[in-house]
């Protein structure tokens, strides 16, 4: 039988190609949408591409900065698929601004998308590791979560906060055959960094020492090794091209 990954956020951009990776190297799919109209407009093809790999892939529709729905959802994909061996905490967003003018809905909604949701996903599809006492949880941090980052107070909060539960999540769970890892990309090709103006991306590339930004697929390599890894857990990796060092 095929293992299992679910995959938040993963309609377009690093989740969506996170998903055929994944696909690609023999995991059944179950590709989790914000809405109804990001399954249309993205998650929907993230499933056909999967499935010509040969595996299963399914979307399941979740706002994962709602507890109750990402309970849901780990028991439909349970349901569906008769486990979860990869989660993978994907899913977020940015509202930028700088910290003396930044609005309190701003940095609510960041860390309810960006780090509650990991914990609402953690806590639901963890249990479900737990039974089967083996698993692999990936959450998606930022170079931002471990450096900082002007601009961005309530993200670089919220990606900080996702490696303190990456740690005690691995710590927690280490016992029960589950590691626990996140990975910290820095600037990769994606709808998110897409809206960035060329002057800003002409600076940003200018500091980064492969004279490249990143590729959805460099952070799908790191997750691969994640996944395939039973002695790594605790850890963040940095995929940056070194641009934090
Ligand atoms: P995208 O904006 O392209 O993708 C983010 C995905 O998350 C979208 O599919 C979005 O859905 C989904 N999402 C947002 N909020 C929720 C929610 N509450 N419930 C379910 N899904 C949700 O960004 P990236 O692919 O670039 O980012 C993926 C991850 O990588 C993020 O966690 C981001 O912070 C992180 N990251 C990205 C970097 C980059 O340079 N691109 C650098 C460092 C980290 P919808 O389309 O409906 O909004």
């Amino acid at each position: 039988m095929n293992k299992v990954v679910l995959i938040t956020g993963a309609s377009q951009g690093i989740g969506a190609a996170l998903a055929v990776k994944f696909a690609e190297n023999g995991y059944d799919a179950a590709i989790n949408c914000y809405s109804e109209l990001t399954f249309e407009n993205g998650g929907k093809q993230t499933a056909e591409q999967c499935r010509k790999h040969g595996v299963k892939a399914e979307c399941f529709i979740a706002d994962v900065s709602k507890f109750e729905l990402c309970e849901a959802m780990v028991k439909a994909v349970v349901e569906r698929f008769g486990a979860i061996d990869v989660l993978i905490n994907n899913a977020g967003i940015t509202r930028d601004g700088l910290l003396v003018k930044m609005q309190e809905q701003s940095f609510d909604d960041v860390i309810a998308a960006n780090l509650k949701s990991v914990f609402n996903m953690t806590r639901h599809a963890g249990a479900v590791m737990m039974r089967k006492k083996s698993g692999k949880i990936i959450n998606i941090s930022s170079v931002a979560g471990v450096y900082g980052n002007a601009g961005q107070i309530n993200y670089s909060a919220s990606k900080a906060g996702v490696i303190g539960i990456t740690k005690t999540t691995a710590k927690e769970l280490g016992k029960r055959g589950i590691t626990c890892n996140a990975i910290a990309p820095g600037i990769i090709e994606s709808p998110m960094t897409d809206v960035l103006s060329d002057e800003i991306k002409e600076k940003m590339l200018s500091a980064v020492s492969l004279g490249r930004f990143g590729t959805a697929d460099d952070v799908a390599h790191a997750a691969l090794f994640l996944a395939s890894s039973d002695y790594v857990t605790g850890q963040t990796i940095i995929v940056d091209g070194g641009l934090a060092m």
